[in-house]
């Protein structure tokens, strides 16, 4: 089924399909990244397919706006997948991950359909990087495709020089410590990356599908601004490609209104009327990651044993979230933390003026997001890319610390103790205020970027108009 959204009639012009893949952090960007084109050119429509479950969310980001939905199907009766899951975020088990992937290809009769059907026809396509199948049905129609993955170009360029070489897969038992091609001052422990690919061989073959499509489409759209990756950007341009495009941080475009937001807000508010000075650390791992009771109760005693304040978003049904929690702990902290359940307007919160610290799994929109908030990180790394995009954050940027865990590895357990001295290093000591003035300097950086005539204004433009060029 197709409809406006908020019956706001479509301008004729140059048309974008965008094809999110099915979770909040693969979605969220191309949805800012939807919002600005719509601001910033008047003669552009949008259209985005998705599936019924993921309708909703996509709908209420984008109200007010002059952009259609296209509903097509999930398929049914996928192995594994239970009935009604349409999201990687509501899988019961992340093992689930790379077969609910798959099973996007079985849209694909849908895909085309509805792509062939839209009206005005589209001028290219924005797919999602996991959907390499669109890559066929874009080129059936001779759409360009733009493809997005909502990763760092970090994380592109060294995944991509690691594998190239091969180092990763080689067996040196002597070589623990890898030095990445190309990038001779990044080196890491082996264990520090664990790359699910390395040890799936179902997320193997996807990947090489989802790497042989994108290398042989139009381009990439990179939520990043060229100060912050300079080194990463033009090595890939000029070795690598398709060409990236740097258009972002994209969550710098005004988001739509939340609710959930005021609730939080008042209580920050109220902590910085009580004292002025007072500074609150927002920990978050955004909203797919699979956290034991276990380091639930031992992340909660070392908050408690810390004197900080803190604002903390638990991914549980609220009914679980007793189980994570030592035995009276809300209470106990109650007049210095709160433990949230719900979804939050977490751009919001980082901007208030009281969050002074993030910890956080690093996924890369709360990264950017952080930096735009000027907000530094403590680093957290739990799954896929992350442990590599905190190693940007730590060594690279210099805006964050990192959290210590038991057997170094980034999948290790953290204790208690260690989560206290890192938590207090970011909030109060001398780390913190250097990686705290690193971090404002870069948001700076970010906000001239997205300015008129900064580096990812620039990007846009000639983004949209050598897409359409192609397209024509
Ligand atoms: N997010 C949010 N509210 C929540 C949880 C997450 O707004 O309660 C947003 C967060 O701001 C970010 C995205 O969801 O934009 C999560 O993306 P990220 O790349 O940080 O992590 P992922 O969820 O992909 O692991």
């Amino acid at each position: 089924s197709i409809s406006k959204n908020d019956n706001v009639s479509q301008p004729p012009g140059q048309h974008v399909v965008f094809f999110p893949f099915m979770s909040k952090g693969h979605t969220i960007p191309l949805l800012q990244l939807a919002r600005l084109l719509l601001h910033r050119r008047r003669h552009i429509s949008v259209t985005f397919l998705t599936t019924p479950a993921n309708r909703p969310f996509i709908a209420q980001f984008l109200s007010g706006t002059a952009s259609s939905i296209v509903e097509l199907p999930f398929p049914e009766d996928v192995a594994g997948i239970p009935a009604g899951v349409e999201s990687t975020d509501t899988l019961p088990s992340m093992s689930l991950f790379f077969s609910f992937i798959n099973s996007t290809e079985l849209m694909k009769p849908d895909f085309e359909r509805a792509l062939k059907n839209l009206d005005p026809p589209a001028s290219f396509l924005v797919s999602d990087g996991f959907l390499w199948w669109t890559l066929e049905s874009a080129s059936k129609l001779g759409l360009p495709r733009l493809v997005s993955y909502g990763s760092s170009n970090y994380f592109m360029a060294v995944r991509t020089a690691l594998t190239l070489s091969g180092a990763l897969h080689r067996h040196e038992p002597e070589r623990e410590i890898i030095t990445v091609p190309s990038f001779p001052w990044i080196k890491f422990n082996r264990n520090e990356f664990k790359y699910p690919v390395l040890q799936n061989p179902q997320a193997k073959e996807l990947m090489t599908k989802c790497d042989d499509a994108t290398n042989r489409s139009f381009g990439i759209i990179g939520n990043s601004f060229y100060e912050l990756e300079s080194v990463f950007i033009d090595q890939w341009n000029r070795e690598i490609g398709p060409k990236i495009w740097p258009v972002g941080p994209l969550c710098l475009q005004a988001q739509p209104e939340s609710c959930s937001a005021t609730v939080v807000h008042q209580w920050l508010d109220e902590k910085l009327e009580k004292d002025e000075s007072s500074s609150v650390l927002y920990v978050a791992f955004g909203s797919q990651v699979e956290i034991s009771s276990e380091q639930h109760r031992e992340i909660a005693k070392g908050l408690e044993e810390s004197n900080v304040n803190f604002l903390w978003v638990i991914r549980k049904p609220k009914d679980e979230t007793k189980d994570c929690l030592p035995d009276g702990f809300e209470n106990r902290v109650k007049n210095r933390g709160k433990v949230l359940t719900d979804w939050v307007d977490q751009t919001k919160i980082l901007n208030h003026r009281s969050v002074q610290g993030f910890l956080s799994h690093c996924g890369w929109n709360s990264v950017l997001e952080s930096i735009c908030a000027g907000v530094p990180i403590l680093a957290w790394p739990m799954r896929a890319e992350q442990s590599l995009n905190a190693k940007l954050v730590v060594e690279e940027v210099k805006m964050g610390l990192r959290v210590e865990t038991c057997d170094g590895t980034s999948k290790g357990f953290v204790r208690s103790q260690g989560l206290r001295k890192m938590v207090e290093e970011l909030m109060e000591g001398e780390m913190g205020k250097e990686v705290r003035k690193k971090v404002k300097e870069v948001a700076d950086m970010a906000k001239k970027a997205v300015e008129e005539g900064g580096s990812s204004w620039q990007a846009l433009d000639s983004l949209i108009d050598e897409a359409c060029k192609f397209g024509a």
